[in-house]
């Protein structure tokens, strides 16, 4: 493991500290979630919801991530058997692909990628195929679908797919998420998905959120992860889950139980109540995610930034070609110093460094007064 080094998050959330300037690196909300959940999160320490709960979650939770998987996507999974509750999607992520990969086996992903994918398939003694997501001209990221193609071989044993996509902002459309189902299904592979941004495609990108395992052959084949972190702003609590066919459940669950063995007792209560919040929630939470979103837009827009489009999740990537930049990672390190803004430079999240190198992502997931702080910054630099 010695290759990965220290997360840049850690890095870059440092400097922020050090130099106090305004973090809009790492994708943590700077407010807290529903107060429903928070107050059901209080009273389970307070009525002995504290010692191990069972492995793959209690049944409330199960029940109730089941139930939200019906209603917003009408996918069916039996509490019993096909969904787990996992310590955030990161640890679902990785007990995944310890469960299913043999080592050697290949693992396709598309770059830039969430940067636990690139350990966790290390850990498994697999190797990531990566395929490159680029700015298109004038819109969104896509990829080459013949690269996607000849990323498939003999080895290949899953498709790892986070759409809503972070650093980009992608949200994959319904043709390229058929074309992944197809070879899928050609070669005989699972696909595991990270969906932690599925309430975050905004309603003005080019396609809503599909997630893959709607798609015709694909719920059979499909392990679907996702987190309470993103939708409820509570990335500290580390509720995740999993679900899917009972077998690829089961791998997970037989690794899962040797990583942490249970995690979140009094918390899988809250975010069991938060599940089952009104739709009223879910609309609110997505529009005052686009909000923000059109806020810092618009002010790194003035900076002079080339802005791509953020279609979901809490993050605009940007292109700081047209600010004389040529490097995100340098442009970073001297961010803080010169205007007191911490942003993170995408390339670090690429094996083709050269694809990412310009590229720089800000998080908009904070307060109005601290994006227009920010802002202000940028403009002044
Ligand atoms: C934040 C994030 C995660 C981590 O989710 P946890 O539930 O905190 O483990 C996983 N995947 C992506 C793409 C993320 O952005």
């Amino acid at each position: 493991m010695r290759a990965f080094g220290t997360t840049i998050f850690a890095e870059m959330s440092a400097l922020a500290v050090r130099t106090g300037a305004v973090n809009l690196g790492q994708g943590f909300p700077d407010t807290d979630g529903p107060p429903e959940m928070l107050e059901a999160a209080a009273e389970a320490l307070r009525t002995g919801h504290n010692q191990y709960p069972p492995g793959p979650g209690i049944p409330a939770l199960r029940a109730a991530i089941a139930a939200h998987q019906q209603r917003f996507w009408d996918l069916a999974y039996d509490p019993d058997g096909e969904v787990i509750v996992t310590a955030g999607a990161t640890e679902a992520v990785a007990a995944a692909i310890l469960g299913l990969c043999e080592p050697g086996d290949e693992v396709v992903c598309f770059e830039p990628y969430y940067d636990s994918y690139a350990a966790s398939i290390a850990l498994a003694g697999a190797v990531r195929r990566p395929v490159t997501l680029r700015p298109s001209a004038g819109g969104s990221y896509a990829f080459d679908p013949d690269a996607l193609r000849a990323a498939f071989g003999p080895r290949t044993r899953l498709v790892l797919l986070n759409s809503p996509h972070n650093p980009t902002g992608k949200v994959f459309t319904r043709d390229e998420l058929t074309l992944i189902a197809e070879l899928c299904q050609e070669h005989g592979v699972y696909a595991v998905t990270d969906e932690v941004y599925e309430h975050l495609a905004f309603t003005d990108a080019a396609a809503p959120h599909i997630p893959l395992a709607t798609l015709p052959g694909m719920r059979a084949r499909t392990l679907r992860i996702s987190s309470a972190g993103k939708t409820f702003s509570c990335t500290g609590w580390k509720i995740g889950w999993a679900s899917g066919p009972a077998d690829l459940v089961a791998a997970t669950l037989r690794v899962k139980q040797f990583l942490t063995f249970v995690n979140g007792a009094p918390l899988q209560p809250a975010v069991a109540v938060a599940l089952g919040l009104p739709d009223s929630y879910y609309e609110g939470f997505r529009a005052s995610l686009q909000e923000r979103r059109d806020q810092l837009v618009a002010g790194l827009t003035d900076a002079g930034f080339g802005v791509l489009p953020s279609e979901g999740t809490y993050f605009v990537t940007t292109d700081i070609t047209p600010l004389g930049g040529t490097d995100g990672m340098e442009f970073c390190r001297t961010l803080p110093e010169r205007c007191g803004v911490v942003a993170v430079p995408t390339q670090v999240f690429y094996d083709d460094a050269d694809a990412g190198r310009t590229l720089v992502r800000f998080a908009f997931c904070k307060r109005e007064e601290v994006i227009a702080d920010a802002v202000d910054r940028l403009r002044q630099s």
